[in-house]
């Protein structure tokens, strides 16, 4: 794992600033990543994957969110459609379709849409059966990645419940209109879907049959919370690592700011952020390999507290920073508009603190 965190720290350098500035990574590069199986690490070998566990792909995963948020959400993309092939696909279309996860074709998962944000109950995207085909129309709004993407994931009603399908991104009836201006994770292709009449043979629906919508969304979710919630360990370890630096460095009133006590304050808040942020993260990851019982709420226990926990330390590494840190190309700066965004994604906080509360009152005792 050390040797694949090195080497895309390598391939990332000091570009991530360029890329947020700019609002693209170079699409070759993410075909090469892509094709390295680096993009979605825990496919198993048999796919071409890494088949890394929950725990080595969290910690690869919170590398890379250190670096560069927009590629750790393409990876979260990624990693979600490869997820959500697995666990809804038949073996023949996970044979089909993970080999080109690991071979350089890049994915995205269309939920939302203009009606349905935290209500996903309210999708109204369609897929009709119609022959040998199915027939998807819709609009899905906000995709990650689906500016870079090869196929997409789309969640769609059908028949009496809801299916995932696999559309690619060239067929008849698609189209793609970039998001040129997010306020964070800049460079990680956001944009909106839109699929008008679009014929697909009917294999390309994952199982071939309905599945309750709530429980279709929360399997395709629960990997992406994963994967946020670790990146947003990430976010918090490259605050933590640039407020410590300027804290001993720059000196006020005759000494370093860190001797100075608020800042001092400030510095304790961040590495308790991270620490907490990793525990809840390496626990959930533990239920996820241990297949226990305990990983649906452990999943949204870590994504909430990670999101939180980054979007605060963020700010408070700006703060300790101030105007060194008050430019759009430094680090803790990207970081801050990033990490905000990760309290809006995969289940807003509010949708998380909702699913906490329901677990809280109906655990026993
Ligand atoms: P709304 O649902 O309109 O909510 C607005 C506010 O009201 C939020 O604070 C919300 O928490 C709160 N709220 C809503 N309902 C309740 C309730 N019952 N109780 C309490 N509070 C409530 N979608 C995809 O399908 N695929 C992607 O890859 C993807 N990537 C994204 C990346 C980014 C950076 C962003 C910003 C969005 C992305 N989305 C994606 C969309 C994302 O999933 C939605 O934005 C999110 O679900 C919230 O929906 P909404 O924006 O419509 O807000």
């Amino acid at each position: 794992l050390g040797g694949a965190m090195t080497a895309v720290t390598l391939r990332v350098g000091g570009l991530a600033a360029e890329w947020d500035r700019t609002g693209l990574i170079p699409l070759d590069l993410l075909r090469e990543l892509g094709a390295e199986g680096r993009l979605c690490a825990e496919v198993p070998e048999q796919y071409g994957g890494w088949g890394l566990s929950s725990t080595h792909s969290g910690a690869y995963t919170a590398h890379v969110g250190g670096l560069c948020s927009s590629l750790r959400s393409v990876m979260t993309s990624q990693g979600m459609a490869a997820w959500t092939i697995r666990r809804l696909g038949t073996a023949e279309q996970a044979a089909v379709h993970l080999p080109r996860l690991t071979g350089g074709a890049l994915a995205a998962v269309g939920f939302s849409e203009p009606g349905a944000g935290s209500d996903l109950a309210a999708m109204a995207t369609t897929v009709r059966r119609d022959g040998d085909e199915v027939v998807v129309d819709g609009h899905k709004k906000w995709v990650t990645a689906a500016h870079y993407a090869d196929l997409l994931v789309v969640v769609g009603r059908h028949e009496d419940g809801a299916v995932a399908v696999v559309v690619p991104a060239d067929a008849p009836g698609v189209r793609i209109e970039r998001i040129a201006d997010p306020l964070g994770c800049r460079a990680a292709g956001h944009a909106d879907v839109h699929l008008d009449g679009v014929r697909l043979p009917a294999d390309s629906v994952l199982g071939g049959h309905p599945l309750p919508p709530a429980l279709l969304v929360t399997t395709a979710l629960a990997y992406g919370r994963m994967s946020v919630a670790w990146g947003c360990v990430g976010i918090l370890r490259a605050c933590l690592a640039a407020a410590t630096a300027h804290a001993a460095g720059r000196r006020q009133f005759g000494k370093p700011l860190a001797e100075h006590q608020l800042v001092a304050g400030h510095l304790a808040d961040l590495y308790t952020a991270e620490q907490v942020a990793s525990r809840v993260c390496e626990h959930a990851s533990r239920s996820w390999d241990e297949g226990s019982p305990d990983q649906v709420v452990a999943t949204v226990l870590a994504k909430h507290v990670s999101a939180t926990e980054a979007a605060r330390g963020a700010a408070t590494a700006v703060q300790v920073l101030a105007s060194a840190g008050s430019r759009d190309g430094h680090a803790v700066a990207r970081a801050y508009r990033d990490a905000k965004l990760m309290e809006i994604i995969e289940g807003s906080s509010e949708l998380c603190r909702l699913m906490l509360a329901q677990h809280a009152l109906s655990a026993p005792g």
